[in-house]
């Protein structure tokens, strides 16, 4: 084996560079994963464009690899097995972490994976993780697919959050990755799936996740609409994906009595939105939001993924090879595309 390995280091705006680390072998409950895939995500994009300058910076947090190594009190894995790993970790410590909601960690989104350089460190040829972090999946699951475990798992988190039952008129506003996968998981739940997009190709993809109704919010009042499908009830659950503020007031019109509205995207900018709480005191409607994902949400996302319950294949634009990761960024910010992940 060779005993150095290349890291992927966002080193300022727009600037990539490799770095060489040393190779270590795990100790206890340490785990040395061979990584194959590195999904970016927007928190990468934030930090190579700019919008968050925390330098240097080793990006990569969906990710995907192969066991080859473990310490001597590794319990659950084993040389070869292929793994996916919770990277945007919790303390284990805090008030929340110990209820059962790591996902509110009072420290998350800290991480340094890659011994010296703050990241969760994924676009990267090893990581050198505790075993706990990392999750299992089939062995007949492609690794490309594996990656994107995070993200489905944040989207698990959200379903989870909107109690749906069978039958339930479900709305997705927002068909990008993450509207899709909700698109998705709402329908292994039972509910009948409106879809709500301006973008035509989008809409296509929302068909082909299995939602029922589509909706161009760009050529009919979609708010009419969804309450038109629904015999002017509106709908039971609602979730925004869509990082725009008047979509979130929107998401609201739309939602019935006793319904649940999840905010699952942040927005930007940050714009208050004008709420008729006499609507909120008379309908009993339910309005949260859904953030990161609990460990026991990225379970259900590796399960998902390697019983082949979901097929992500619509979702991956561009398949890139880690030399040409700069390449990869650029595809990455373009708005038209889905993910894009780096092969190592
Ligand atoms: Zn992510
Ligand atoms: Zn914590």
């Amino acid at each position: 084996m060779n005993s150095k390995y290349k890291v992927a280091v966002i080193t300022d705006v727009n600037k990539l560079e490799f770095v060489e680390k040393e190779l270590k072998q795990p100790e206890d409950n340490q785990v040395l994963v061979k990584v194959d895939s590195c999904a970016i995500c927007t928190l990468e994009q934030r930090v190579y464009g700019g919008v968050m300058k925390r330098y240097p910076f080793a990006g990569g947090h969906e990710v995907s690899g192969r066991v080859t190594a473990i310490g001597r009190n590794v319990k659950s894995l084993s040389e070869g097995d292929k793994v996916t790993a919770r990277l945007l970790t919790s303390c284990g410590e805090c008030y929340y972490c110990r209820s059962g909601h790591e996902n509110q960690c009072v420290i998350s989104f800290k991480a340094e994976t890659q011994e010296g350089i703050n990241g969760p460190g994924g676009f990267a040829e090893y990581m050198l993780l505790d075993a706990k972090s990392l999750y299992k999946v089939a062995d007949d699951l492609d690794l490309t697919y594996a990656s994107l475990a995070e993200p489905l798992a944040d989207c698990v988190h959200s379903v989870n959050n909107a109690n749906i039952e069978l039958s339930d008129d479900v709305v997705v506003i927002g068909v990008g990755i993450m509207g899709a996968f909700h698109i998705k998981l709402a329908k292994l739940k039972g509910a009948r799936v409106i879809a709500c997009e301006v973008d035509e190709a989008r809409l296509e993809i929302a068909k082909k996740m299995g939602a029922d109704i589509l909706i161009n919010s760009k050529e009919v009042n979609a708010i009419q609409k969804v309450k038109e499908v629904t015999e002017g009830r509106g709908a039971n659950v609602v979730f925004c994906t869509a990082a725009i503020p008047e979509l979130a007031s929107d998401s609201i019109q739309m939602i019935g009595k006793l319904g649940h509205v999840i905010m699952y995207s942040s927005f930007h900018p940050d714009k208050p939105v004008e709420l008729n709480v006499n609507s909120v005191h008379s309908t009993e409607m339910n309005i949260t939001g859904a953030v990161n994902a609990n460990t026991s949400d990225y379970l259900m996302a590796t399960r998902l993924l390697s019983y082949k319950m979901i097929d992500p294949s619509l979702l991956i634009s561009e398949v890139v090879p880690f030399e040409s990761i700069e390449y990869a960024f650029q595809r990455a910010i373009d708005p038209k595309t889905y993910r894009i992940i780096v092969k190592m």
